[in-house]
């Protein structure tokens, strides 16, 4: 059966190679025979700019490349953490790069595909911190720094992250329902699929009545999560690291 594979929020990280070692044998595996591959969003735990590919990542960065050129479409679509992966990413992976949101067609069905963060408008200081990292002038300022202050600053803004999310409350880091609802209606989709918040689910809604699902994709920390999407319907997956 034809099937297109997602998968979300791996945060790629030297520290842990286990999940470079899991992506690896996805990408030359399962992903190898699929329809298509989507990444929608923290692939990398951070990412500094296209000039930097930390050498230890490559491994990753190889297999997108066998993937492509094995004739699988990668499409990726950046996140919070790696919104600086830019066309020589492109250029080296093979992958194709995606807007986030990007309204497609899975079989049939009208899908948003989104990374997720922007759903998390109840995080007023978070939301704050996004539009400055999303803005072109900004962006370009610390693109021209050298690689290791880029590095330098992406720790510090990680260290950040970290404190700062351990003092909210949980439902604030979640997505709003008056966002959702406002995002399903302005698309015109019955189907929205996004990482982000970690919380793997498949939650059924209804938006003028009508019946709609919004399916959260899990995180790579302990094990893999990968969404499958067949014309029979989906469903989400756990990968094991050993
Ligand atoms: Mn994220």
């Amino acid at each position: 059966m034809p099937e297109t594979l997602f998968i979300s929020d791996l945060h790629l990280d030297p520290q842990r190679p286990e999940v470079i070692d899991l992506l690896v044998r996805f990408l030359d595996g399962r992903a190898a025979a699929a329809d298509a591959l989507y990444i929608l969003g923290d692939l990398f735990e951070y990412w500094v700019g296209d000039d930097d590919v930390r050498a230890d990542l490559l491994p990753a960065v190889e297999a997108l490349r066998r993937l492509s050129d094995a004739g699988v479409p990668v499409w990726f679509m950046a996140g919070n953490r790696d919104f600086l992966v830019g066309e020589g990413f492109a250029a080296r992976t093979g992958c194709r790069l995606l807007e986030d949101p990007t309204r497609t067609e899975l079989y049939g069905v009208p899908t948003l595909l989104m990374h997720g963060d922007s759903l998390c408008i109840d995080d007023i200081e978070y939301q704050a911190l996004r539009k400055q990292l999303r803005d072109p002038a900004w962006q370009t300022g610390f693109l021209s720094l050298p690689v290791e202050q880029r590095r330098a600053q992406a720790e510090t803004l990680r260290r950040q992250s970290r404190e700062a999310t351990r003092d909210k409350a949980a439902e604030i880091m979640d997505v709003n329902a008056a966002e959702v609802d406002a995002v399903f209606r302005e698309y015109g989709v019955r189907r929205i699929i996004h990482g982000h918040t970690h919380r793997p689910a498949v939650h059924a809604l209804s938006v003028d009545g009508e019946p709609a699902e919004r399916i959260v994709l899990g995180d790579w920390y302990t094990q893999g999560s990968v969404l499958s999407v067949t014309p029979a319907g989906y469903g989400l997956e756990e990968l094991r690291t050993d």
